[in-house]
């Protein structure tokens, strides 16, 4: 059979679904552009932890993920040190990854992106203002008066997705009316501080955590508080003392970890999703990470889910040419499928958890915790649900490595 054509690929946004998509995408043969705004591919914050799906599909896509960070057994608990769940994997897995939630520094992943991506893919300082798409094509409009054509256009451009307003018209964010403080110290020698743990606690009211994280080459710790917070009102306060404050009810090492973090280091985001959408893609166009299913961090998984969909987009494309219509539209049809209920289930997830500890008027705060404290209800959503999830995905991923290998990896023409 004679090789497919190399199809050509643009896509918006240099985060991790950008240049995971771009990856992914190359791999499967097809020209990648990359474009991103501004005049580097920036890390946005700080803290982060993957689950072991995003870093196998690292790994396949080439990404270097040797002690890519600490890899940590989690735990949520009350305020008196009770556990309320326990998130154990497959022992298979944890021999594998080195445990369940593996803490990193988001720099650190944005550099081994980088340092995967082939030269010439990304092009910064090479923000899309528009697009507009036929049977036979798609046509970006810069900034820069630059007019781009392409056979397949991914919109990875982050919770303010022009790609998902045009495709799909605007939609409110939704406010989930809390905010986070988070930091980090590296080489810190607090004795209640472990390597290996991701503790969770929850207060009345806030939420206190930290995790072990590994950055390279170096041992260290990153935390956050987060609690309720209207997000109508400006917040003008110091991040350093507001954490330290919010922090000093739960118990070591949360409140050494926030003294010894630098203040510099302490950073401060409001909460906010949009609701899942019903369809992703459309023609010639579809989207991935945060731009088509924003989720708040109470997930921890918005990074990894951008990671998994920029995987799977280069594999659904392998193979296909990119000038028949049909077959692209059944390839991004392919992809967001299983996508759909994975990323819906996680982002609402993460905001009925948000409501349910944040938001609860003060009597039925009483009756939850001792339902929490008691019953293995939050053990099945949480500590049973996730680990099935994090299997189902391993599996997908095997399924579609299976696919692409069996095809030959590459699969159009040079
Ligand atoms: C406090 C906090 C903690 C978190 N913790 C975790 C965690 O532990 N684990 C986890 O998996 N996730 C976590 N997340 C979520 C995670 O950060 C996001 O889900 C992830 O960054 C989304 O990646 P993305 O590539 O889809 O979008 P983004 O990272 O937003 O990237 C979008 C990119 O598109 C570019 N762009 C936008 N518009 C245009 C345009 N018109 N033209 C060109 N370029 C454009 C932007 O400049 C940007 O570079 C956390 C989030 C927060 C706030």
């Amino acid at each position: 059979m004679a090789p497919i054509r190399r199809g050509r690929v643009a896509v918006i946004g240099a985060g991790p679904a950008g240049m995971a998509t771009a990856l992914s995408v190359h791999q499967a043969g097809h020209d990648v552009v990359l474009l991103e705004r501004y005049p580097q591919a920036r890390a946005a914050g700080n803290i982060l932890n993957l689950w072991p799906p995003p870093i196998k599909a690292l790994g396949l896509m080439g990404v270097d993920i040797d002690d890519i960070g600490s890899p940590c057994y989690t735990e949520f608990r009350n305020l008196a040190g009770h556990r309320r769940v326990a998130v154990n994997l497959p022992d298979d897995i944890v021999r594998e990854y080195g445990g369940g939630f593996v803490g990193l520094l988001r720099p650190a992943l944005y550099e081994r992106l980088l340092d995967a991506l082939p030269p010439g893919v990304l092009q910064v300082n090479r923000r899309v203002d528009s697009f507009d798409q036929d049977e036979t094509g798609v046509r970006l409009h810069l900034a820069d008066g630059d007019v781009h054509e392409c056979d397949v256009l991914i919109g990875a451009d982050g919770i303010d997705s022009m790609v998902r307003r045009t495709l799909w018209g605007a939609t409110p964010k939704r406010e989930h009316n809390l905010h986070i403080f988070g930091g980090f110290v590296l080489d810190s020698d607090i004795e209640t501080a472990q390597q290996g743990r991701c503790i969770l606690t929850h207060s009345r009211t806030t939420q206190g955590a930290w995790t072990s994280i590994r950055h390279k080459g170096r041992d260290g710790f990153q935390w956050w508080v987060l609690t309720a917070h209207d997000a109508s009102q400006e917040f003008t306060a110091d991040l350093h003392a507001t954490a330290t404050a919010l922090g000093s009810e739960f118990p070591s090492p949360l409140p050494e970890l926030i003294a010894a973090t630098d203040p510099a280091d302490v950073q401060r985001w409001q909460l906010r999703d949009r609701k899942p959408l019903k369809q992703w893609s459309k023609g010639r166009v579809t989207m991935a990470g945060d731009a088509v299913h924003p989720t708040s961090p109470y997930a921890a998984y918005g990074a990894g889910m951008a990671t998994e969909d920029g995987y799977f987009i280069g594999r659904h494309l392998a193979g296909v040419d990119l000038r028949d219509h049909a077959a692209v539209r059944r390839a991004l049809h392919a992809y967001e499928t299983p996508r759909k209920p994975h990323t819906a289930r996680q982002s609402q997830q993460a905001f009925i958890l948000g409501k349910v500890f944040h938001h609860a008027p003060r009597p039925l705060q009483v009756v939850r915790d001792l339902i929490l404290d008691h019953t293995p209800l939050l053990q099945k959503v949480v500590g049973e649900a996730s680990p099935g999830e994090i299997l189902k995905q391993l599996t997908e991923i095997d399924a579609a490595e299976q696919a692409f290998a069996a095809a030959g990896g590459r699969k159009t023409a040079e």
